[in-house]
């Protein structure tokens, strides 16, 4: 067996059906009385549901989450966690909820519960990204990683299926990319395999029955589980070409990765055999044509021309995706970058 070294992540995690209901507990358990509840728009009714059952350990809602945070929409949140004499925040939603909450803490250092809505995954990492005058920065601190986080599926009912899929294959990226990480060790590779494997029996389930409870606590689990896959080990090729294309491209987060998702596996497979072995198996044996199989087979987008990126785009990706060295088990090159990027982008099966 290969050295390797392991760092457990803290954070609590409440998982169940209903699990919402304990929110009040976990605001006290984490000694704190008052929550600043946050989420978008689009959840804006479900944040007011809860706040009635909070009662006074609601402080106030603020509904104006959005997509990559951007630092104006964090300020504003501020002055309200100011005002309301908040002593912690409660994030309900996704991705763009929980990054709010987050960077609200990684200024001032209050106490964050999270319950986590999609399968993104960012309820359980360090990683905070932001955005101010159009440009995307990431930064790491452990002020930013949720003390608590509550899963539960009920909430998940309602998550559109074009939403689901995307999101679900989002989480499946973490748990590829975990596998052949340079930090992974057998804990992050269990937690991978295990995560890819309730994901794929979970989504197809989903797409026919969105309301099947079973498979959306299955799909929940997973996420969770490939989650901390991201937040425990370094990402590679995958989420760094995703970072790009959602960065200086404008392209929606989930839908990127699903789409990228089966290229960059396919691209990184032969140089990562081993570490890839088990996850190649779940899909038939090809990693990279068995993921678009599956992504296509459960309706997900295949294109990334249906998201917009053009292909005059694709040169100037490529040079930013290679400005700066990152760790991939494959070397990588402009024209195995050009010819990833163009496979996506006309969302062809990776050969
Ligand atoms: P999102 O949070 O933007 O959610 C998309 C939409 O779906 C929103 O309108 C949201 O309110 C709605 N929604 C969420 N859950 C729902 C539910 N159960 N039912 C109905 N509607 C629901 O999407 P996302 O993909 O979860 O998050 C994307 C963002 O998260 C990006 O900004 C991305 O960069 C960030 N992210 C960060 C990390 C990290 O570790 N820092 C990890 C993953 C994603």
């Amino acid at each position: 067996m290969r050295a390797f070294r392991y760092q457990g992540t803290p954070g609590r995690v409440v998982f169940g059906a209903g699990a919402i209901g304990e929110a009040g507990a976990e605001v006290e358990a984490l000694g704190r009385s008052r929550a600043l509840l946050l989420s978008t728009p689009a959840q804006a009714a479900d944040l007011a549901a809860l706040a009635r059952r909070l009662g006074p350990r609601a402080a106030g809602c603020f509904t104006a989450a959005a997509m990559h945070t951007p630092t104006q929409v964090t300020e504003a949140a501020m002055a309200a966690y100011d005002q309301s004499g908040a002593d912690c925040v409660l994030a309900l939603g996704g991705g763009s909820t929980i990054g709010l909450g987050k960077a609200i803490a990684w200024r001032n250092d209050a106490p964050q519960l999270v319950i986590a809505t999609t399968y993104a995954g960012s309820e359980v990492t360090d990683i905070l990204g932001q955005t101010e005058d159009g440009v995307k920065t990431t930064l790491r601190d452990p002020r930013i990683r949720p003390e608590t986080v509550i899963y539960d599926p009920e909430l998940t009912l309602g998550l559109p299926v074009a939403m689901s899929v995307a999101s679900g294959l989002n989480a499946m990226a973490h748990a590829i990319e975990g596998l052949y990480a340079p930090d992974a060790n057998p804990v992050t590779s269990l937690m991978a395999l295990e995560g890819l494997r309730a994901l794929k029996v979970a989504l197809p389930v989903i797409t026919t029955a969105p309301h099947d409870l079973a498979a959306r606590s299955r799909a929940l689990y997973g996420s969770w589980l490939c989650g901390t896959v991201l937040g425990s080990v370094a990402m590679s090729l995958h989420h760094k070409l995703c970072h790009v294309l959602g960065g200086s491209f404008g392209l929606p987060h989930a839908e990127t990765h699903a789409i990228l998702l089966p290229h960059s596996a396919g691209f990184n497979a032969a140089a990562a055999t081993g570490q890839l072995a088990e996850a190649a198996q779940l899909f038939g044996g090809d990693l990279g044509g068995g993921l678009w199989d599956f992504a296509a087979d459960i309706g997900a987008p295949l294109a990334l021309a249906d998201l917009g990126l053009a292909e005059t785009d694709v040169p100037r990706a490529v040079e930013i995706a290679l400005a700066k060295p990152y760790p991939n088990p494959r070397a990588l090159t402009p024209a195995g970058l050009n010819d990833l990027l163009r496979g996506a982008l006309a969302g062809t099966r990776p050969v």
